[in-house]
């Protein structure tokens, strides 16, 4: 048979180059890469033995094997997939077919440090071999070939092919690991890895007769394919949370955009929710092959609580978390994943667990209120206030239904403290004539209100800014007129004068019922406890 010597086209040479002497810490992304290829060949099998039957034969049990050779020092990575014909051996695997790799090299500088980090952006599929092996075999035999091949390299500029024979359609990559890589041969090494990196991948991954992930990928099922205890089981996983999430949101999008996703809201606040550093929840897969867990983009800030998975069928799987940030496809996705999601959070917004909910994650929600536009209506249906009606919490709809005649605005009062804002001097008013006030004690408060204008037309208005003329148009309660007994005007000429340029004016005002005074701000003017954050934000 004979042996036929190749060379590598001149930019793999050099990626090869690169590769095989880097100081790469993450070259665990190797058996990423390869399982990952050994999974789509699984795949394109698949639908190939759907496609073509008389070419590919009847779909297989299709698994991705590993296994070790402990005295030859390699690990050997075996799929019973499509396989490669010679001709797709020598194109691709010896010039650039991937597209990740292909911008990899594209984006090579000669500075051996930063084309190093390149790697980890871009991923270089099949070369990545090279990062722990000084020589790789590759047998395969593509299905419908009665001939296998064998691809052989130490990725030093050329390659050989020769004739080989396999008992089936599939391929055995073998890595001969150099030294500093036999970590590789290891059981717990490689568990660690497949769990890592390919545990929702859907087929098994063995090691001999052992399984070592999951090989059910759960987001991709159908709901009636998934049983409470599964959901439960990954939602553990992924949060590390044994309770039961508040809400669990499974998404399969088809059509133009083609992604799953199976996500969660949790109960109870994670003790990082306000931790700028804190991990992104939702784990990023192309195609079941996991990518990455910091695709920041597919989420808002404001739903930071969420865990989960989303797998698109778009992305391409060598996607850099640059190109991520880039992609218009992650703003599509992200729209609709948070269309879902406020709608499954809405869907239990009458819930008896509502309350806990809201108490644990709505001063995270509200964030949406000024970040989300698109959003912001569905978020304040959301919403749930204190007031001045009782103890509980009440949505912006039901305090409508609640206003009194003639009134035209939301009134909120905003404090630090619940008890203080309840008892407060700027109410007295607005309780003599029954009319309702939301009590808001989130910093965040201070920050959304400025921006949203109204629920239902009617607008937002703090109780501390010259709303107190409002009170005259609203019908209810016993008036109690100002009464001048004569010396009125002189007792605010005194105070006006004692306070000097401290306050803007001094005004006789029928808000107040018992209290003597009290502070507040003219319309237009600053909230007084925005004016008070701003201050303290200053110091
Ligand atoms: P990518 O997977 O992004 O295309 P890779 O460098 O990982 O890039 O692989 C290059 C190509 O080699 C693949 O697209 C595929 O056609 C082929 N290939 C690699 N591994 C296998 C395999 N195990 N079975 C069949 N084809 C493979
Ligand atoms: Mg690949």
């Amino acid at each position: 048979m004979s042996t036929e010597t190749l060379s590598f086209q001149a930019e793999v040479s050099r990626l090869l180059d690169i590769v095989a002497h880097a100081l790469y810490s993450e070259k665990e992304v190797f058996l990423r890469e390869l399982i990952s290829n050994a999974a789509d060949a699984c795949d394109k099998h698949r639908y190939l033995s759907l496609t073509e039957p008389e070419t590919a034969g009847p779909a297989a049990t299709y698994a991705v094997t590993l296994s070790v050779d402990e005295e030859a020092k390699t690990l050997t990575i075996s799929d019973n997939g499509i396989g490669m014909s010679r001709q797709e051996l020598i194109d691709n695997l010896g010039t650039i077919a991937n597209s990740g790799t292909g911008k990899f090299v594209a984006n090579l500088t000669g500075d051996a440090k930063k084309d190093l980090s390149l790697i980890g952006q871009f991923g270089v599929g099949f070369y990545s071999s090279f990062m722990v092996a000084d020589k790789v075999t590759v047998l395969s035999r593509r299905a419908g070939e009665a001939t296998a091949h064998a691809w052989e390299s130490d990725g030093r500029g050329s390659f050989q092919i020769s004739e080989a024979s396999r008992d089936i359609h599939g391929t055995d990559i073998t890595l001969h690991l150099k030294a500093e890589a036999t970590e590789f041969l290891h059981e717990y090494r490689l568990e660690n890895v497949v769990r890592r990196y390919a545990d929702h991948v859907a087929l098994p991954v063995k090691l001999g007769d052992k399984t070592l992930n999951d090989a059910s990928a759960l987001w991709a099922k159908s709901k009636s394919e998934v049983s409470e205890e599964q959901l439960q089981g990954f939602y553990t996983h992924l949060s590390h949370d044994t309770e039961a999430p508040f809400a669990t949101i499974q998404i399969r999008a088809e059509g133009t955009l083609e992604y799953s996703a199976l996500l969660f809201a949790p109960k109870t606040r994670p003790f990082d929710l306000f931790d700028p550093d804190r991990k992104h929840g939702v784990k990023l897969y192309v195609r079941r092959v996991f990518i990455t867990d910091e695709a920041k983009e597919l989420l808002p800030g404001y739903l930071r609580f969420v865990k989960g998975v989303v797998d698109s069928a778009d992305l391409p799987l060598n996607v850099s978390r640059e190109l991520l940030q880039a992609s218009p496809l992650m703003g599509k996705i992200r729209s609709g994943l948070v269309k879902k999601i406020l709608g499954e959070i809405g869907k239990k917004a009458d819930s008896e667990d509502y309350t806990a909910f809201w108490e644990a994650f709505g001063p995270v929600l509200k964030e949406g209120l000024y970040e989300d536009f698109e959003n912001r209506e569905t978020l304040l249906k959301l919403a749930r206030f204190r007031t001045t009606n009782g103890d509980g919490w009440t949505s912006l709809a039901d305090y409508v239904t609640r206003m009194k005649e003639g009134q035209e605005a939301i009134y909120v009062a905003s404090g630090d403290d619940l008890a203080a804002l309840r008892s407060s001097p700027q109410l007295e008013g607005f309780k003599a004539k029954g009319v309702e006030v939301l009590l808001l004690t989130d910093p965040i408060d201070e920050f959304w209100l400025p921006s949203v204008p109204a629920f239902e037309n009617k607008q937002f208005k703090s109780v501390t800014r010259g709303a107190a003329s409002d009170l005259d148009k609203i019908s209810g309660g016993e008036e109690k007129p100002v009464e001048d007994t004569g010396n009125l005007s002189d007792v605010i000429a005194a105070i006006k004068l004692a306070l000097g340029t401290k306050v803007k004016d001094v005004r006789p005002s029928k808000r107040l019922t018992d209290s003597a005074c009290c502070l507040v701000a003219d319309e237009g003017d600053m909230d007084l406890r925005f004016e008070r954050l701003m201050r303290q934000h200053k110091r």
